[in-house]
């Protein structure tokens, strides 16, 4: 569509051409409702939000960063606590650990790139507050073994579920699984806002008035505030926004999923390239469908020069980062470090067509030709 012949990563254009009349109705509906802070909307989308996932509430934060900042924080992690992740992540996750003053420490990942339950059991120490499971792409991690591992040592579970809106484990909706899950509605996520935004899910209703009150300055109410806290609400017209696109979440999961087998077919024995599978027990929501080849690389400029654009989550491993280099200079996690060189992402989103995916799909399968 727009940009000629190219196969984008991501058209937001074309996703709003199709909602737009829906949109701008919920938009022009919540402006002249008159009450932009903490609006009906964010209410609404809260409550929709909670229905989709099975959880008792939710509560509308800034951005996913901060809801995984605010449920550790309203935990109780801070100094002195350890917090156990997967190695191959998204960075701000680990930045989100620091950021409460707690220590991150991190696990090699499966083959999968998923945090793994035993490597987590091995890693448990005295000082472990929480661990952070992220359902990265799209596929959940082991929940039950998870469950297990974190229950028997008094441990808090946290889902980040950020890339996992509609993925399931036993048919059951990710998020409420853990103590509280955080979901990011950055744009590219699967139920993306146009800006930032991010919301905690939890079934525990003192976590989330704590939450509540954090998320808005500390205010107790309109003029009493009970403690010293950042602005982290999530935006009125955002929330509008959401609560349309979410009614649609289902058929677009459904969608991406079609879409994914039309890759898992395409790319089947192709040269080293390796592809997502998903576990029986799980629903894979195909947030992002990362392949990998040892010539990753090579793979990426040949098809840019086919006007296909791809992705990469992520080529740096977050402990070589800058940001946490330093902390991690004596660890080695070879499996992270081996993904960060050969995932790529390949285009997939619910807006793109069944001859674009094609045209992927021929492209890769040129390449591994020679
Ligand atoms: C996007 C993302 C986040 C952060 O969300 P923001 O809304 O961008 O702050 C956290 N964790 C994971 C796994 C993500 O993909």
């Amino acid at each position: 569509m727009s940009q000629g012949s190219c196969v984008l990563s991501k058209d937001y254009g074309r996703q709003y051409r199709l909602l737009w009349p829906e949109i701008a109705e919920a938009l022009e509906k919540t402006f002249l409702e008159d009450d932009p802070i903490l609006g009906n909307a964010v209410e609404k989308f809260e409550v929709a939000l909670a229905t989709y996932h099975q959880t008792a509430t939710a509560i509308g934060v800034s951005s996913g960063t901060a809801a995984l900042e605010l449920s550790l924080a309203g935990l109780g992690v801070g100094p002195g606590d350890e917090v156990i992740t997967c190695a191959h992540t998204f960075t701000g996750v680990l930045s989100a650990i620091v950021l409460t003053g707690a220590t991150p420490v991190l696990v090699d990942a499966d083959e999968r790139g998923l945090l793994d339950a035993s490597a987590v059991a091995a890693a448990l120490t005295v000082r472990t507050r929480a661990v952070l499971a992220i359902h990265l792409y799209g596929h959940p991690v082991d929940l039950d073994r998870l469950g297990e591992a974190t229950a028997a040592r008094g441990v808090r579970l946290v889902e980040d579920a950020a890339q996992a809106h509609g993925a399931r484990w036993r048919n059951r909706p990710v998020g409420g699984f853990g103590v509280a899950a955080a979901l990011s509605f950055h744009p590219s996520k699967n139920l993306g806002a146009f800006g930032d935004g991010g919301a905690v899910l939890t079934n525990d209703l003192e976590l989330a008035a704590r939450l509540r009150t954090a998320r808005n300055l500390g205010k107790g109410s309109k003029y009493e505030f009970v403690d010293v806290a950042r602005n982290n609400k999530l935006d009125t017209l955002q929330a509008a926004l959401l609560l349309v696109k979410i009614g649609y979440l289902e058929t677009w999961v459904e969608r991406r999923r079609h879409l994914a087998q039309l890759y898992n077919e395409g790319l089947a024995d192709v040269g080293d390239l390796v592809l997502p599978t998903e576990r029986p027990d799980a629903r894979h929501a195909y947030h992002l469908y990362v392949v990998r080849s040892p010539r990753r690389d090579e793979v990426r400029r040949f098809l840019a020069a086919r006007g296909i654009r791809t992705g990469l989550h992520y080529p740096i491993a977050a402990h070589r980062q800058r940001a946490h280099a330093a902390r991690f200079a004596r660890q080695a996690f070879p499996v992270a470090e081996r993904l960060a060189a050969e995932v790529l992402t390949l285009p997939l989103s619910h807006e793109h067509s069944e001859a674009e995916i094609a045209r992927v799909i021929d492209g890769v399968r040129a390449f591994f030709r020679g």
